[in-house]
This record gives C-alpha cells, sequence and structure tokens, in this order.
C-alpha cells in the first residue's frame, strides 16, 4: 500500500492517506479529489508518498516540528 502525505487545502492540517481518490480531512472534515497524476494540479497536494504507515507518520512528525521551528 502507498500511504500519501497531504495537506488540506482548507485549513492546512497535515495527513497520510492510503486512498488514491478522494482524502477527508480529519481536522475540518472537508473532502477533496485528489490529483495522483500532477504534484501541483488543481487537487490536493501532495508532498511525500511512502510505502509505509510509520514512514509517512515520521514525516509528518518532521515536517511539523520544521514548520513550528521557524
Ligand atoms: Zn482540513
Amino acid at each position: 500500500m502507498r500511504y500519501r502525505i497531504v495537506q488540506c487545502p482548507n485549513c492546512g492540517n497535515l495527513q497520510s492517506t492510503s486512498s488514491t481518490a478522494v482524502f477527508k480531512c480529519f481536522r475540518c472534515n472537508k473532502s477533496k479529489k485528489l490529483n495522483p497524476k500532477s504534484k501541483f494540479g488543481l487537487g490536493v497536494k501532495v508532498l511525500a508518498a511512502f510505502d509505509e504507515s510509520a514512514q509517512a507518520a515520521k514525516f509528518i512528525q518532521e515536517y511539523t516540528r520544521l514548520l513550528h521551528s521557524k
């Protein structure tokens, strides 16, 4: 399974999803179509993709820490 790190366009929340079609935000509950063919398309932005959910979780942790250390 592939885990994608996506950022909610509505609230900016980062989360991993194994879905390839639709992203649903845990924080604000909005759902949005994913756009797996383009990182910079009209869909939700995919920041990274991992094979293991643990790697995905770690990425979110690191990314969040970087954001807050600025
Ligand atoms: Zn959200």
